[in-house]
C-alpha cells in the first residue's frame, strides 16, 4: 500500500475553540438568566474562561477520563462546560434534569462522576440524594439565588473557582479517541444506557452537522437552543455554531412558549431546534399573540415526529421552513433530515409538506439498511417496513459498561435502532413506529405514530398518543388517549376523519381524554406511563 502523505492532525475539540477564538472573537454569546436578565459575553472572553475551568478541574483532582457531570439548564456556563471538561481530558456527563431520584443516581453511580456541577434552581431535585451517591465526591454551584443555602457535602462556588483559577493552560485532550462525553438515552423504551463519544467522533459528527445537507449553520446565524444541552448533546448545535463563529442563544430555564416567541423576534433568531412538543405549544402561543418569527429559516424539529399539520401550518400561518430531523443519542444524534431535493422543485404545496412530514435522507457520513425479523436485507421502495439498521463515523459500537449483545448491536456490527422504517428508491426515509410501540392487530401493524400524526391534525386535538392494549381476539388493539383543544371532541368525527386515510381496522377501538399526555425528561409522549396507566385501569 501507498500511504497517503498529509498530516495527521487529531480531531480533537480544542481546535474548535482556537479557532473561535481566532476567527469570531466579537461574536457573542447569550443566555437568557433565571432572574430574566440577558447575559452577553464574546467567544474571546468564552475561551478565556474554558481555559480557566481547565485549572479549576485541575485543582478538584479531575484526570484524565474522569467523568465529570453536570445538572443544568442550557447557558454559557454550560457551554462553557461543553468545551471544558473535554479539552482538559476529562468526559462531560449531561444530566438529564427530569429524570426521577432513583434513575438519577443510578446513572451518577453508573457513570461513577467524581465531580458534578450543579445549578441553583436545580439543587433541589439532586440535594435529597446526595448522601446516597457512591462517587460523587464534590459539587461546584452556579447561578444560586440571593442568599440561597445548600445542604450538598464538599460544594463550592463555580465563580469562586474561576476567580481564583489562572487563564493560562495547556489543552489536555491529546488523543482523538479519548472519551468526550456521556449521554444516557433518555429511557423512552427502557432503563437509561450511557453512550459514550469520543473527541474524534464528536468533530465528524461537528463537520456532519455543519454539512449544508444537514443543518449547515453558519457564522450569519443566530442559533437558539431549546433543546436542551442534556438532550443528546443539544443535538450538536453548540459545537457547529462555536466552530463557525455564528450567534448562540441560550434559553436558560425559559422554556414556556411565550418567552420562547419573545426571545425568537427580540433576538432575530435564525435556527431554532426543539421537540415537536415546544413547538406545538409555541403555535398556539403565536395563533393567540402573534410576534415576528420571520427571521427563522431552519425550524429544526425531531426527537419524535413532527405531526405533517403543524409542518404546514407553521408554513402557511407564519411563512416558516421546519426542518425536520431524526437521531438517536446512539447517533451523536444526527442520522438523517427532511430537506427538499432538486427533484421536489415542481411538487405543488402539499408535495413538499408530504414529504418535509418525512424524517428525509441519511446525511452523508451515515449509512442505513431495512431488515426483516431474520435480519434479511429488504428493498428500498417507499413501502416495505423493516427495521432500521444504521453504522457511521458517529455512531454507537457499544454501551458504556454494557457487553454487546444481539439485542442492540448485529453480528455484523450494525447497531439495530428499534425504528420500523420505509425508505423509498431516493433514500427518504419514514417511520413508521418504534418496534416497541407498533400495534399488532392480527397479524398486522398499526403505526402508532401515523393515526397521532392524524388525530392532532384534526381541529378539535391539541395532543394524542396511541398505544396498544391487549385484545383477546386480534392480539393488540389501538387506544386513542386525547387532550381536545376545548375540552371537547366527538368520536365519530373523529373515526370519520382517520377513515379519510386508514382502513377501518386501524379505527382506535377507543378515545380516552386526559389532562395531559405523561412526557418524558425530554418531552416525548411516554407511552410507558400511558400504558401502565391502562394496566391499572386508570385510563
Ligand atoms: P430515547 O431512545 O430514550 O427516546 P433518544 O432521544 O435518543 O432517546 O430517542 C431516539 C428515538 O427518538 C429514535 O429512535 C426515534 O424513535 C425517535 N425519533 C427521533 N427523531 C424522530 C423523528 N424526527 N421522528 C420520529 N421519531 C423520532
Amino acid at each position: 500500500m501507498l500511504s497517503g502523505l498529509m498530516m495527521d492532525y487529531p480531531l480533537t475539540l480544542n481546535t474548535i475553540i482556537e479557532h473561535a477564538r481566532r476567527m469570531s472573537p466579537r461574536k457573542t454569546i447569550k443566555t437568557k438568566q433565571p432572574d430574566g436578565s440577558w447575559h452577553e459575553y464574546s467567544y474571546a472572553d468564552f475561551h478565556r474562561r474554558i481555559k480557566k475551568l481547565g485549572n479549576v478541574l485541575e485543582a478538584l483532582g479531575v484526570e484524565p477520563g474522569d467523568r465529570v457531570a453536570t445538572f443544568a439548564w442550557n447557558n454559557y456556563q454550560h457551554l462553557e462546560f461543553y468545551f471544558g471538561i473535554p479539552c482538559a481530558g476529562a468526559v462531560v456527563h449531561t444530566l438529564n434534569i427530569r429524570l426521577s431520584h432513583e434513575q438519577l443516581k443510578f446513572i451518577i453511580d453508573h457513570a461513577e462522576d467524581k465531580v458534578i456541577f450543579v445549578e441553583g434552581s436545580l439543587l433541589p431535585l439532586i440535594e435529597p440524594i446526595a448522601d446516597q451517591l457512591n462517587t460523587a465526591q464534590r459539587f461546584v454551584l452556579f447561578n444560586m439565588a440571593e442568599g440561597q443555602s445548600c445542604s450538598l457535602p464538599n460544594a463550592s462556588h463555580y465563580e469562586d473557582l474561576m476567580a481564583a483559577a489562572s487563564d493560562d493552560y495547556e489543552w489536555r485532550c491529546n488523543d482523538e479517541n479519548m472519551a468526550m462525553g456521556l449521554c444516557y438515552t433518555s429511557g423512552t423504551t427502557g432503563m437509561p444506557k450511557g453512550v459514550l463519544y469520543s473527541h474524534r467522533s464528536m468533530m465528524l459528527h461537528t463537520l456532519g452537522v455543519l454539512q449544508a445537507a444537514a443543518l449547515g449553520p453558519t457564522e450569519a446565524d443566530v442559533a437558539l437552543a431549546v433543546v436542551p444541552q442534556f438532550h443528546a448533546m443539544a443535538w450538536g448545535l453548540p459545537y457547529a455554531c462555536a466552530w463557525v463563529g455564528a450567534t448562540i442563544v441560550m434559553p436558560g430555564p425559559h422554556l414556556q412558549p411565550a418567552p420562547l416567541a419573545d426571545m425568537i423576534e427580540d433576538e432575530r433568531v435564525t435556527i431554532a431546534a426543539g421537540v415537536p412538543t415546544i413547538w406545538n405549544g409555541l403555535y398556539h402561543e403565536l395563533r393567540q399573540k402573534p410576534r415576528d418569527i420571520s427571521s427563522i429559516t431552519q425550524l429544526v424539529v425531531g426527537g419524535s415526529a413532527m405531526p405533517r399539520g403543524l409542518i404546514e401550518a407553521y408554513e402557511r400561518d407564519f411563512g416558516v421552513n421546519v426542518v425536520h430531523a431524526w437521531g438517536m443519542t446512539e447517533m451523536s444524534p444526527i442520522g438523517s433530515v427532511a430537506k427538499l431535493q432538486a427533484r421536489h422543485a415542481d411538487l405543488d404545496v402539499q408535495g413538499r409538506w408530504d414529504i418535509k412530514a418525512k424524517q428525509g435522507y441519511f446525511v452523508p457520513g451515515v449509512d442505513a439498511r431495512i431488515v426483516d425479523d431474520e435480519g434479511v436485507d429488504l428493498p428500498w421502495d417507499g413501502e416495505t417496513m423493516g427495521e432500521l439498521q444504521v453504522r457511521g463515523y458517529w455512531v454507537a459500537g457499544q454501551y458504556y459498561k454494557i457487553e454487546n449483545s444481539q439485542e442492540h448491536f448485529t453480528d455484523d456490527l450494525w447497531f439495530r435502532t428499534g425504528d420500523v422504517v420505509t425508505i423509498d428508491e431516493d433514500g427518504f426515509m419514514t417511520i413508521t413506529d418504534r418496534t416497541k410501540d407498533l400495534v399488532k392487530s392480527g397479524g398486522e401493524w398499526i403505526s402508532s405514530v401515523d393515526l397521532e400524526n392524524m388525530l392532532i391534525s384534526h381541529p378539535d386535538v391539541l395532543e394524542a398518543a396511541v398505544i396498544a392494549v391487549p385484545d383477546e381476539r386480534w392480539g393488540e388493539r389501538p387506544l386513542a388517549v386525547l387532550v381536545p383543544l376545548d375540552g371537547e371532541h366527538d368520536p365519530q368525527a373523529l373515526n370519520k376523519y382517520l377513515l379519510e386515510r386508514f382502513p377501518k381496522f386501524w379505527l382506535p377501538d377507543a378515545y380516552v381524554v386526559v389532562d395531559e399526555i405523561p412526557k418524558t425528561g425530554v418531552g416525548k409522549m411516554d407511552k410507558k406511563v400511558l400504558r401502565q396507566w391502562h394496566a391499572d385501569g386508570k385510563l
